[in-house]
C-alpha cells in the first residue's frame, strides 16, 4: 500500500515534470516518451503507401491523432478530399507546420536491405510517411508547450497531399489558406542532417496527348495515322532542344501510353513531361518551347494534340532569418547513432549502392550551415515560401549515399533508421516553433526578408494556372 502511494507520488512528480515544459529539455524529454506512438503511425502510413490524392487512410490517421490531442480539424480544404488543416490555440502569431504523406508509384519494397517488392502499387521512396508523422508530432509537442506556458497564438498542421507531381500545396496557397500565417516550417527526409538554406527548382509538368486513326498495321497501314508517331516526333525535337537550353535546366519524360499492340496503329498516345530550372521564368519559357514542339509534331504526323497541365511549382525561397534558428536547434538536437543491427542493415544497403563504407558522420553529426545549398529537386513548398517566410531541414532517415526515389529509400524508411531521423526532425521543428513564438521580432525580421526577396511588384501567379486539382493524375 505504502509502496503504491510512494510510487504514485513519484510518478505524479515525474508526470508534472514532463507537463511543466519549461525548458527545451523538458520538451525534448516529452517527445522521447512518444517515440513508439509516432513510430507506429509512420509504420502504418508506410504500409498504406497511398499515391497522390489517394491518401485517404494516411490523411485520416493523422487527422485522428491531432483531433485526439485537442486540435480542431478542417478537412477537404482547397477542393482536395485528402487535404486538411488542424489547428490549436487562437490569435497571433500563427505558425504552420507542413506535413506530406503521399507515396510514389511502382516503388514497392520491403524493409529489407535487398531489392524485394512488398507487392503493392507504390512505396514511400521519398519518406513522406515520416514527413507527415514528424510534423504531426511537432505540432502536438508545440501545443503541449503552449498549454503548459499559457502561450497565446495558433499552431497549425497543414496536411498536404500529392507533393509528388500533384502540386497539392499550390492549390492550398491559391485558395488563400496561408493568408493569415506568419511563418511556415517544413522538413524532408534525406541522407544527412542539415538545416542549410536549401534551394529547389521551379517546375512545370503536363501530359501531352496525341490522337490519330487506328487501322491494321500490316493490311491497311495507309488508312491509319499513328498517335505514337506524334509522341516520338515531339520527343525527338525536345531531345535536340536540350543542346540549346540553360545548363541547369532539367527536362524529363515518360511515355504513359504508346498504344496497345504492334499490329494496331495506335489512335492514342500520351507523353508526360517535366521541365525544371531554379528560375520560374526560365521554366515558363522552356515549357512554351515544349508546346511548340508538340504542335510541330502533330502537324508533321497528321495527328491532333492537346495537353493538360498537371503540376507547377515555384522555386524555393529560403528565409535566412528563420533558417539560422532552425540550424541552431538542429545542432542542439544533434545527430544519432545506429544500434549494431541498424549498422548491419546500413552496411548491406551501402554495398548495394556500390560504396565501400557507410558514411556514418552524416548520421551522427549535423552538416555545417550553408546559405546556398544546391538541390535539383522541386517541391510545392516553393509556393508556400513565396506566400509566407518558410524554413526547413532534412535529417538522415536513409542510409548515407541513398538517392531519394530509390528502393533503398523505401527500405530504410520502414526501419528504426527512418524513425530515428523522423524524431530528430520532430524535435528540431518543435524547438524552432517555440523560439518563433517567444520572439515576435524574429517574425518581423523574417517577413521583411521575404518582402525584400520577392520584390515590391511580386504578384503570385500559380505555374499550373487556374486548373482544378488533378485528383486523378495517378489513375
Ligand atoms: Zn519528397
Amino acid at each position: 500500500m505504502k509502496k503504491t502511494i510512494i510510487f504514485s507520488i513519484v510518478s505524479l512528480f515525474y508526470t508534472s515534470l514532463l507537463l511543466a515544459q519549461k525548458t527545451k529539455e523538458d520538451v525534448l524529454k516529452k517527445l522521447d516518451t512518444k517515440n513508439e506512438i509516432y513510430t507506429d503511425i509512420a509504420q502504418n502510413i508506410w504500409n498504406y503507401a497511398e499515391m497522390g490524392y489517394q491518401e485517404e487512410q494516411s490523411s485520416a490517421l493523422l487527422q485522428k491523432t491531432l483531433k485526439q490531442e485537442g486540435f480542431s480539424i478542417k478537412k477537404g480544404v482547397a477542393g482536395i478530399p485528402t487535404a486538411f488543416i488542424a489547428e490549436y490555440g487562437s490569435g497571433t502569431p500563427v505558425i504552420a507546420i507542413l506535413g506530406e504523406y503521399d507515396a510514389l508509384p511502382g516503388l514497392s519494397q520491403k524493409a529489407t536491405p535487398k531489392k524485394e517488392s512488398l507487392g503493392k502499387d507504390a512505396g514511400h521512396a521519398c519518406g513522406h510517411h515520416l514527413f507527415g508523422t514528424a510534423s504531426t508530432a511537432a505540432a502536438i509537442a508545440v501545443k503541449d508547450w503552449m498549454k503548459s506556458n499559457a502561450q497565446k497564438g495558433t499552431i497549425r498542421f497543414y496536411g498536404c497531399p500529392a507533393e509528388e507531381g500533384g502540386s497539392g500545396k499550390v492549390y492550398m496557397v491559391r485558395e488563400g489558406l496561408f493568408n493569415d500565417v506568419d511563418v511556415a516550417l517544413h522538413w524532408h527526409p534525406g541522407n544527412h542532417n542539415a538545416a542549410s538554406a536549401g534551394a529547389a527548382l521551379a517546375n512545370k509538368s503536363a501530359k501531352f496527348r496525341f490522337y490519330g486513326v487506328s487501322a491494321h498495321a500490316a493490311a491497311s497501314p495507309e488508312k491509319g495515322c499513328s498517335a505514337l508517331d506524334g509522341v516520338e516526333s515531339m520527343n525527338a525535337m525536345v531531345n535536340m532542344m536540350r543542346e540549346h537550353i540553360p545548363q541547369e535546366a532539367r527536362i524529363h519524360y515518360v511515355i504513359t501510353d504508346g498504344g496497345k499492340a504492334p499490329n494496331v496503329v495506335p489512335d492514342f498516345a500520351e507523353v508526360y513531361y517535366y521541365v525544371r530550372h531554379n528560375k520560374r521564368d526560365v521554366v515558363i519559357n522552356l515549357f512554351e518551347r515544349l508546346t511548340k514542339a508538340a504542335e510541330g509534331a502533330a502537324l508533321g504526323t497528321g495527328t491532333t494534340m492537346d495537353y493538360e497541365m498537371i503540376g507547377g511549382t515555384h522555386e524555393l525561397l529560403p528565409n535566412l532569418s528563420l533558417q539560422k534558428v532552425m540550424h541552431a536547434n538542429l545542432t542542439t538536437v544533434g545527430g544519432f547513432t545506429y544500434t549494431p543491427e541498424e549498422q548491419l542493415f546500413a552496411d548491406e544497403i551501402t554495398r548495394t549502392l556500390g560504396l565501400q563504407k557507410t558514411a556514418m558522420q552524416k548520421v551522427t553529426a549535423v552538416a555545417p550551415y550553408a546559405t546556398e545549398a544546391k538541390a535539383f529537386g522541386s517541391t510545392d513548398v516553393g509556393d508556400v515560401s513565396f506566400a509566407v517566410p518558410t524554413a526547413g531541414l532534412s535529417t538522415a532517415t536513409w542510409v548515407p549515399g541513398t538517392a531519394a526515389h530509390s528502393w533503398q529509400a523505401v527500405a530504410a524508411g520502414g526501419t528504426s533508421i527512418g524513425y530515428k531521423g523522423m524524431m530528430t526532425a520532430a524535435k528540431t521543428l518543435t524547438l524552432t516553433a517555440i523560439d518563433i513564438f517567444k520572439n515576435p521580432a524574429l517574425i518581423m525580421e523574417a517577413k521583411a526578408e521575404l518582402e525584400e526577396k520577392r520584390g515590391k511588384d511580386f504578384k503570385y501567379i500559380p505555374l499550373l494556372g487556374d486548373r482544378k486539382p488533378a485528383l486523378n493524375y495517378r489513375n
